[in-house]
Protein backbone atom coordinates (compact mmCIF):
# COMPACT_ATOMS: atom_id res chain seq x y z
CA UNK A 1 0.00 0.00 0.00
CA UNK A 2 1.08 3.69 -0.33
CA UNK A 3 2.71 5.33 2.78
CA UNK A 4 0.70 8.02 4.74
CA UNK A 5 2.73 10.97 5.32
CA UNK A 6 1.69 14.05 7.44
CA UNK A 7 3.99 17.62 6.97
CA UNK A 8 3.43 20.03 8.97
CA UNK A 9 3.54 23.51 6.84
CA UNK A 10 3.06 21.77 3.74
CA UNK A 11 1.61 25.33 1.88
CA UNK A 12 4.89 26.47 0.95
CA UNK A 13 9.32 26.62 0.74
CA UNK A 14 10.14 23.20 2.41
CA UNK A 15 7.37 21.52 3.21
CA UNK A 16 5.72 21.90 -0.20
CA UNK A 17 8.69 20.91 -2.10
CA UNK A 18 8.76 18.00 0.09
CA UNK A 19 5.56 16.75 -0.83
CA UNK A 20 5.57 17.38 -4.56
CA UNK A 21 8.92 15.03 -4.17
CA UNK A 22 6.88 12.68 -2.87
CA UNK A 23 3.90 12.76 -4.75
CA UNK A 24 5.98 12.34 -8.08
CA UNK A 25 7.40 8.98 -6.47
CA UNK A 26 2.93 7.56 -6.43
CA UNK A 27 4.06 6.16 -3.33
CA UNK A 28 3.45 8.16 -0.83
CA UNK A 29 -0.51 10.26 0.60
CA UNK A 30 0.52 13.00 1.66
CA UNK A 31 -1.39 14.93 4.65
CA UNK A 32 -0.81 18.36 3.91
CA UNK A 33 -1.04 20.05 7.73
CA UNK A 34 -1.44 23.63 7.04
CA UNK A 35 -3.13 26.87 9.11
CA UNK A 36 -4.52 28.32 5.14
CA UNK A 37 -6.71 25.74 3.22
CA UNK A 38 -7.00 27.61 0.07
CA UNK A 39 -3.14 28.57 0.10
CA UNK A 40 -2.52 25.01 0.98
CA UNK A 41 -5.38 24.09 -1.95
CA UNK A 42 -3.52 26.90 -4.52
CA UNK A 43 0.15 25.67 -3.24
CA UNK A 44 -0.13 21.77 -4.12
CA UNK A 45 -2.14 22.49 -7.41
CA UNK A 46 0.47 24.92 -8.30
CA UNK A 47 3.39 21.96 -8.14
CA UNK A 48 1.38 19.69 -10.24
CA UNK A 49 -0.22 17.10 -7.31
CA UNK A 50 -3.18 15.45 -7.79
CA UNK A 51 -6.45 14.71 -5.92
CA UNK A 52 -5.62 11.16 -4.99
CA UNK A 53 -2.21 11.94 -3.93
CA UNK A 54 -3.44 14.69 -0.94
CA UNK A 55 -5.53 15.69 1.57
CA UNK A 56 -5.55 19.28 3.38
CA UNK A 57 -6.33 18.91 6.61
CA UNK A 58 -6.48 22.09 8.92
CA UNK A 59 -3.91 22.97 11.68
CA UNK A 60 -2.77 25.91 13.29
CA UNK A 61 0.41 25.33 15.48
CA UNK A 62 -0.04 28.62 17.29
CA UNK A 63 -3.18 27.11 19.32
CA UNK A 64 -2.87 24.18 21.34
CA UNK A 65 -6.70 23.15 20.43
CA UNK A 66 -6.28 23.68 17.11
CA UNK A 67 -3.62 20.45 17.23
CA UNK A 68 -5.64 18.50 19.22
CA UNK A 69 -8.61 19.13 16.44
CA UNK A 70 -5.84 18.00 13.72
CA UNK A 71 -5.33 15.04 15.84
CA UNK A 72 -8.88 13.85 16.32
CA UNK A 73 -9.67 14.75 12.05
CA UNK A 74 -6.84 13.05 11.22
CA UNK A 75 -7.80 9.76 13.35
CA UNK A 76 -11.71 10.06 11.85
CA UNK A 77 -9.84 9.87 8.36
CA UNK A 78 -9.62 6.06 9.36
CA UNK A 79 -5.68 5.97 7.51
CA UNK A 80 -3.04 4.67 9.40
CA UNK A 81 -0.28 7.01 10.06
CA UNK A 82 3.53 6.14 8.97
CA UNK A 83 5.53 8.96 8.90
CA UNK A 84 5.12 12.50 10.64
CA UNK A 85 7.40 15.77 9.43
CA UNK A 86 7.19 18.56 11.97
CA UNK A 87 8.54 21.29 9.27
CA UNK A 88 6.58 24.43 9.94
CA UNK A 89 7.79 27.03 11.54
CA UNK A 90 8.01 31.24 11.86
CA UNK A 91 11.18 33.10 11.62
CA UNK A 92 10.66 36.88 13.11
CA UNK A 93 13.94 38.62 13.02
CA UNK A 94 12.76 42.65 12.74
CA UNK A 95 10.04 42.04 15.37
CA UNK A 96 10.70 44.47 18.06
CA UNK A 97 8.20 43.02 20.93
CA UNK A 98 7.28 39.28 21.16
CA UNK A 99 3.69 38.16 19.79
CA UNK A 100 1.89 35.19 21.27
CA UNK A 101 0.58 31.92 20.71
CA UNK A 102 -3.47 31.83 21.62
CA UNK A 103 -2.47 30.03 25.03
CA UNK A 104 0.11 32.94 25.47
CA UNK A 105 3.53 31.36 24.34
CA UNK A 106 6.38 33.67 22.47
CA UNK A 107 4.97 32.69 19.27
CA UNK A 108 8.28 30.94 17.81
CA UNK A 109 9.21 28.15 20.55
CA UNK A 110 5.10 28.38 20.65
CA UNK A 111 4.71 27.25 17.21
CA UNK A 112 8.04 25.98 16.14
CA UNK A 113 8.58 23.35 19.28
CA UNK A 114 5.55 23.42 21.40
CA UNK A 115 2.89 23.00 18.95
CA UNK A 116 4.65 20.09 17.09
CA UNK A 117 5.71 18.90 20.90
CA UNK A 118 1.92 18.13 21.34
CA UNK A 119 1.35 17.14 17.71
CA UNK A 120 4.53 14.46 17.79
CA UNK A 121 3.67 12.88 21.48
CA UNK A 122 -0.43 13.05 20.25
CA UNK A 123 0.25 11.20 17.26
CA UNK A 124 3.27 8.42 18.83
CA UNK A 125 -0.11 6.08 19.34
CA UNK A 126 -1.23 6.24 15.86
CA UNK A 127 2.24 5.58 14.55
CA UNK A 128 2.66 2.53 16.59
CA UNK A 129 -0.72 1.02 15.58
CA UNK A 130 0.45 0.85 11.80
CA UNK A 131 2.37 -1.72 10.35
CA UNK A 132 3.93 -0.05 7.84
CA UNK A 133 7.75 -1.36 7.34
CA UNK A 134 9.81 1.78 8.03
CA UNK A 135 8.22 4.46 10.19
CA UNK A 136 9.72 7.46 10.79
CA UNK A 137 8.92 10.90 12.99
CA UNK A 138 11.06 14.05 11.34
CA UNK A 139 11.61 17.34 13.04
CA UNK A 140 13.43 19.37 10.99
CA UNK A 141 16.33 21.32 12.19
CA UNK A 142 18.39 23.93 11.55
CA UNK A 143 22.42 24.73 11.48
CA UNK A 144 22.10 26.28 14.45
CA UNK A 145 22.91 23.46 16.30
CA UNK A 146 26.02 22.56 14.04
CA UNK A 147 28.82 24.39 15.32
CA UNK A 148 31.47 23.51 12.33
CA UNK A 149 29.68 25.67 10.17
CA UNK A 150 30.24 30.22 10.02
CA UNK A 151 26.24 29.96 9.85
CA UNK A 152 25.99 28.37 12.74
CA UNK A 153 27.97 30.66 14.81
CA UNK A 154 26.23 34.05 13.63
CA UNK A 155 24.94 35.95 16.88
CA UNK A 156 22.72 36.21 18.44
CA UNK A 157 23.71 32.29 18.98
CA UNK A 158 21.09 29.99 20.47
CA UNK A 159 21.03 29.27 23.94
CA UNK A 160 18.61 27.82 26.44
CA UNK A 161 20.46 29.18 29.74
CA UNK A 162 18.85 27.09 33.02
CA UNK A 163 15.21 27.46 31.00
CA UNK A 164 13.92 29.56 33.58
CA UNK A 165 11.89 31.15 30.97
CA UNK A 166 10.44 28.08 29.14
CA UNK A 167 9.49 27.31 32.86
CA UNK A 168 7.85 30.45 33.36
CA UNK A 169 5.48 29.85 30.44
CA UNK A 170 7.38 32.36 27.97
CA UNK A 171 4.17 34.56 28.84
CA UNK A 172 6.21 37.80 28.32
CA UNK A 173 3.73 38.71 31.56
CA UNK A 174 4.82 37.73 34.82
CA UNK A 175 8.16 35.75 33.23
CA UNK A 176 10.40 36.14 30.26
CA UNK A 177 9.31 35.74 26.88
CA UNK A 178 12.30 34.24 26.01
CA UNK A 179 13.59 30.30 27.15
CA UNK A 180 16.83 31.27 29.17
CA UNK A 181 14.89 34.61 30.69
CA UNK A 182 16.53 37.19 28.75
CA UNK A 183 15.30 40.34 26.66
CA UNK A 184 13.29 39.42 23.71
CA UNK A 185 15.18 38.98 20.61
CA UNK A 186 12.91 37.18 17.43
CA UNK A 187 16.04 36.16 16.22
CA UNK A 188 17.60 34.38 18.51
CA UNK A 189 13.68 32.99 19.56
CA UNK A 190 13.97 30.92 15.97
CA UNK A 191 17.43 29.60 16.73
CA UNK A 192 16.23 28.51 20.49
CA UNK A 193 13.10 26.78 18.83
CA UNK A 194 15.27 25.00 16.34
CA UNK A 195 17.35 23.73 19.42
CA UNK A 196 14.76 22.41 20.85
CA UNK A 197 13.50 20.80 18.19
CA UNK A 198 16.91 18.80 17.38
CA UNK A 199 16.91 18.18 21.56
CA UNK A 200 13.15 16.82 21.01
CA UNK A 201 13.98 14.38 18.07
CA UNK A 202 16.71 12.78 20.92
CA UNK A 203 14.86 12.67 23.32
CA UNK A 204 12.20 10.69 21.08
CA UNK A 205 14.98 8.31 20.25
CA UNK A 206 16.18 7.72 23.98
CA UNK A 207 12.73 6.90 25.37
CA UNK A 208 10.98 5.31 22.32
CA UNK A 209 13.47 4.12 19.63
CA UNK A 210 13.95 0.66 21.15
CA UNK A 211 9.89 -0.22 21.86
CA UNK A 212 8.60 1.46 19.14
CA UNK A 213 11.30 0.75 15.90
CA UNK A 214 10.26 4.30 14.58
CA UNK A 215 12.83 6.45 13.01
CA UNK A 216 13.25 9.37 14.65
CA UNK A 217 15.19 11.74 12.74
CA UNK A 218 16.28 15.38 12.68
CA UNK A 219 17.96 17.29 8.85
CA UNK A 220 19.93 20.66 8.21
CA UNK A 221 18.45 20.66 4.06
CA UNK A 222 20.77 23.23 3.63
CA UNK A 223 19.97 27.11 3.31
CA UNK A 224 16.86 27.38 0.94
CA UNK A 225 17.26 31.64 1.26
CA UNK A 226 14.39 31.60 -1.30
CA UNK A 227 11.37 30.40 1.11
CA UNK A 228 9.00 32.12 2.81
CA UNK A 229 10.58 31.93 6.24
CA UNK A 230 12.50 35.39 5.35
CA UNK A 231 9.16 37.15 4.47
CA UNK A 232 9.60 39.31 7.60
CA UNK A 233 13.13 40.15 7.14
CA UNK A 234 14.01 43.80 5.33
CA UNK A 235 14.10 44.08 1.99
CA UNK A 236 17.92 44.86 1.32
CA UNK A 237 17.91 41.47 3.15
CA UNK A 238 15.55 39.56 1.07
CA UNK A 239 17.35 41.18 -1.95
CA UNK A 240 21.10 39.98 -0.87
CA UNK A 241 20.66 36.94 1.41
CA UNK A 242 20.07 34.10 -1.69
CA UNK A 243 23.64 35.65 -3.83
CA UNK A 244 25.02 35.96 -0.27
CA UNK A 245 24.33 32.29 0.30
CA UNK A 246 25.18 31.42 -3.30
CA UNK A 247 28.38 32.94 -3.61
CA UNK A 248 29.83 33.41 -0.57
CA UNK A 249 29.07 30.56 2.08
CA UNK A 250 28.07 28.22 -0.83
CA UNK A 251 25.67 26.77 1.37
CA UNK A 252 22.40 28.07 -0.82
CA UNK A 253 20.18 25.06 -2.04
CA UNK A 254 17.06 25.12 -4.28
CA UNK A 255 13.87 24.38 -2.51
CA UNK A 256 13.41 21.64 -5.15
CA UNK A 257 17.02 19.78 -4.01
CA UNK A 258 15.71 21.09 -0.71
CA UNK A 259 12.37 18.58 -0.81
CA UNK A 260 14.55 15.77 -2.05
CA UNK A 261 16.64 15.73 0.99
CA UNK A 262 13.94 16.18 3.13
CA UNK A 263 12.17 13.57 0.77
CA UNK A 264 15.19 11.48 1.71
CA UNK A 265 14.79 11.40 5.32
CA UNK A 266 11.04 10.20 4.59
CA UNK A 267 11.47 7.19 2.37
CA UNK A 268 15.07 6.60 1.44
CA UNK A 269 15.41 2.78 2.43
CA UNK A 270 19.52 3.59 3.55
CA UNK A 271 18.24 6.43 5.71
CA UNK A 272 16.55 4.33 8.74
CA UNK A 273 19.26 4.82 11.37
CA UNK A 274 17.26 6.44 14.27
CA UNK A 275 18.48 10.06 16.55
CA UNK A 276 20.52 10.74 13.71
CA UNK A 277 20.90 14.51 12.41
CA UNK A 278 20.94 14.52 8.58
CA UNK A 279 23.21 16.78 6.56
CA UNK A 280 24.28 17.45 3.11
CA UNK A 281 27.92 17.63 1.71
CA UNK A 282 28.26 19.62 -1.81
CA UNK A 283 28.07 17.16 -3.98
CA UNK A 284 24.27 16.58 -2.29
CA UNK A 285 25.90 13.01 -0.41
CA UNK A 286 23.92 12.72 2.76
CA UNK A 287 26.07 12.08 5.94
CA UNK A 288 25.59 11.83 9.90
CA UNK A 289 26.34 15.63 11.50
CA UNK A 290 27.39 16.29 14.82
CA UNK A 291 25.47 19.08 16.66
CA UNK A 292 26.46 21.44 19.33
CA UNK A 293 27.16 20.74 22.62
CA UNK A 294 23.78 22.33 24.03
CA UNK A 295 21.87 20.92 21.13
CA UNK A 296 23.01 17.40 22.10
CA UNK A 297 23.16 17.77 26.08
CA UNK A 298 21.09 15.06 27.48
CA UNK A 299 20.06 16.49 30.95
CA UNK A 300 18.97 19.49 28.72
CA UNK A 301 16.98 17.47 26.34
CA UNK A 302 15.21 15.53 29.01
CA UNK A 303 14.07 19.19 30.95
CA UNK A 304 13.23 20.46 28.17
CA UNK A 305 10.71 17.63 27.75
CA UNK A 306 9.48 17.42 31.12
CA UNK A 307 8.72 21.68 31.30
CA UNK A 308 7.14 21.06 27.39
CA UNK A 309 4.72 18.51 28.85
CA UNK A 310 2.95 20.48 31.49
CA UNK A 311 3.04 23.45 29.11
CA UNK A 312 0.90 21.45 26.48
CA UNK A 313 -1.21 19.95 29.08
CA UNK A 314 0.26 15.92 29.02
CA UNK A 315 1.79 16.16 32.58
P1 LIG B 1 8.30 28.84 4.80
O1 LIG B 1 7.97 30.11 5.52
O2 LIG B 1 8.27 28.84 3.32
O3 LIG B 1 7.35 27.69 5.30
C1 LIG B 1 6.91 27.62 6.62
C2 LIG B 1 5.60 26.90 6.68
O4 LIG B 1 5.15 26.88 8.05
C3 LIG B 1 4.49 27.59 5.87
O5 LIG B 1 3.77 26.59 5.18
C4 LIG B 1 3.64 28.24 6.93
O6 LIG B 1 2.28 28.33 6.60
C5 LIG B 1 3.80 27.24 8.07
N1 LIG B 1 3.38 27.81 9.35
C6 LIG B 1 3.81 28.93 9.93
N2 LIG B 1 3.13 29.16 11.07
C7 LIG B 1 2.24 28.13 11.19
C8 LIG B 1 1.24 27.82 12.15
N3 LIG B 1 1.00 28.59 13.21
N4 LIG B 1 0.53 26.68 11.96
C9 LIG B 1 0.74 25.90 10.89
N5 LIG B 1 1.64 26.16 9.96
C10 LIG B 1 2.39 27.27 10.10
O7 LIG B 1 9.74 28.43 5.35
P2 LIG B 1 10.71 27.19 4.99
O8 LIG B 1 10.11 26.28 4.01
O9 LIG B 1 12.04 27.76 4.74
O10 LIG B 1 10.79 26.46 6.42
C11 LIG B 1 10.45 25.12 6.60
C12 LIG B 1 11.35 24.50 7.66
O11 LIG B 1 12.71 24.51 7.21
C13 LIG B 1 11.35 25.22 9.00
O12 LIG B 1 11.32 24.26 10.03
C14 LIG B 1 12.66 25.96 9.01
O13 LIG B 1 13.13 26.16 10.33
C15 LIG B 1 13.53 24.98 8.26
N6 LIG B 1 14.74 25.52 7.70
C16 LIG B 1 14.71 26.45 6.70
C17 LIG B 1 15.90 26.94 6.19
C18 LIG B 1 15.92 27.96 5.12
O14 LIG B 1 17.01 28.36 4.74
N7 LIG B 1 14.79 28.39 4.58
C19 LIG B 1 17.18 26.45 6.68
C20 LIG B 1 17.09 25.47 7.71
C21 LIG B 1 15.91 25.03 8.19
P3 LIG B 1 1.70 29.52 5.65
O15 LIG B 1 1.99 29.04 4.24
O16 LIG B 1 0.26 29.52 5.97
O17 LIG B 1 2.43 30.77 6.01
Amino acid sequence: RKGTVVITGASSGLGLATAKALAETGKWHIIMACRDFLKAERAAKSVGMTKENYTIMHLDLGSLDSVRQFVDTFRRSGRSLDVLVCNAAVYLPTAKEPTFTAEGFELSVGVNHLGHFLLARSLLDDMNQSDYPSKRLIIVGSITGNTNTLAGNVPPKASLGDLRGLAGGLNGLNTASMIDGGDFDGAKAYKDSKVCNMLTMQEFHRRYHEDTGITFASLYPGCIATTGLFREHIPLFRFLFPPFQKYVTKGFVSEEEAGKRLAQVVSDPSLTKSGVYWSWNKDSASFENQLSQEASDVEKARKVWEISEKLVGLA
